[in-house]
């Protein structure tokens, strides 16, 4: 299980990406971690065994993951699960009824689901708030909160919260900071080294970076924290299978390299969709027209690969005009794949917000959102020009 012992502490990150949780295979020397596809391991004699019992506690392939993702955040324990939904579900089962949570006003939909629909019924409380307002973010903390759960940047409307700052107020007041680090990755954004207790991702997107396979996962240095997952993994049974961990594995090992070309291209289009629609209908961190852009670029080493815009004049009619006409962009839900994706946010993702929250924090009707893949980009800049060509 993770016997990378070669690997210096000190390793780059593409060195931890591809070595990370991975040594060859002890039975064969195979060079990439097989995929431990069993249910359960034969014991030599009672109470004899290799340590491995039973696949939903045990199983290599997934230990490799967990360990490589551990690595790449910067934090001693990794947990790894069947969705991203799968992970933060777990992790807010490590709460009790009548455990207050502050979260995010412009969080994943998914996630917002989950709180509202779910386990709000279970007795934990929940209050959302702009979390890029550290007195506003203040006020909201009660004696029973928790735990804080961020995400930088918020999907779509790409607001930044300052990690470091939320972190240490959070952490004075005993409130534990979980971050959702799917749009950043490991490769630009660390939240551990900034104050935060853990992160979670959904290892769907660019952890994965190839569209074939669900993940989710967590990482912590907080042993406290790390023994109440691993006993709830375990538990509440919510683990991923060894072929999507295998597939994880083998996506993390080209991160870096991905995510520096999903930064490229999506800096570049940033620039031509600015000089077109003006840098007040495009929200990306990287535009030095961004209201955060230096807050970015003090808490992150990059912008990503994510962008929104408003074509014309908001409406939903002039987002449809745009969104019908891309050819290589596919139109989609999801991001984080090589392949560009756009999405209409307000009738896909975000269907379940209310309009006026989307109104209120200048989320339009027509608002568009582009992942950014790794293709040429000559080619993205052809389509997204014709794309626009009315607008
Ligand atoms: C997709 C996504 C999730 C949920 O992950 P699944 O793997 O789809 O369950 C959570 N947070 C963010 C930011 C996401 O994009």
């Amino acid at each position: 299980m993770g016997g990378d012992s070669s690997l210096r502490p000190e390793s780059g990150f593409s060195t931890r990406a591809i070595h990370a949780g991975q040594s060859p295979d002890p039975t064969t020397g195979a060079v990439v971690v097989p995929i431990y596809q069993t249910s359960t391991y034969a014991q030599e004699a009672l109470g004899k065994h290799k340590g491995f019992e039973y696949a939903r506690t045990h199983n290599a392939t997934r230990f490799a993951l967990e360990n490589n993702l551990a690595a790449l955040e910067g934090g001693r324990f990794g947990f790894c699960f069947a969705s991203g939904l799968a992970a933060t579900n777990t992790l807010l089962q490590t709460l009790s009824a009548g455990d207050h949570v502050v979260a995010g006003d412009n969080l994943y939909g998914g996630t917002y689901r989950l709180f509202e629909k779910v386990l709000r019924r279970f007795g934990l409380e929940f209050a959302f708030t702009a979390t890029d307002d550290l007195q506003t973010l203040e006020k909201t903390l009660r004696p029973n909160t928790k735990m804080l759960f961020v995400e930088t940047p918020t999907n779509p409307m790409m607001r930044l919260t300052d990690l470091r700052a939320v972190s240490a107020m959070a952490r004075e007041r005993g409130v534990s900071v979980v971050v959702d680090n799917t749009f950043m990755t490991p490769y630009f954004q660390r939240p551990l080294e900034l104050g935060a207790t853990a992160v979670l991702h959904s290892v769907t997107k660019y952890l994965n970076g190839h569209s074939d396979m669900l993940g989710g996962a967590l990482v912590t240095s907080d042993e406290a924290l790390a023994d109440s997952l691993r006993f709830l993994q375990n538990a509440a049974g919510a683990v991923p299978g060894p072929m999507d961990c295998w597939l994880a594995l083998r996506g993390t090992k080209t991160l870096a390299v991905r995510m520096q070309r999903h930064e490229a291209n999506a800096r570049a289009l940033a620039d031509d969709l600015a000089r077109r629609l003006g840098v007040d209908a495009v929200f990306y961190p990287g535009l030095p027209g961004h209201p955060q852009h230096h807050l970015a670029k003090r808490q992150a080493s990059g912008f990503g690969g994510m962008i929104s815009f408003i074509p014309g004049d908001g409406s939903l009619e002039a987002g449809r005009r745009v969104f019908d006409r891309f050819r290589l962009f596919t139109r989609a839900e999801s991001l984080g794949g090589v392949e560009s994706l756009v999405c209409h946010p307000a009738s896909m993702t975000h269907a379940s917000v209310p309009r006026k929250t989307r109104m209120a924090m200048g989320f339009a009707d027509g608002l568009l959102r582009l992942s950014v893949g790794i293709e040429d980009l000559v080619d993205l800049q052809a389509d997204l020009a014709h794309a626009l060509q009315d607008v």
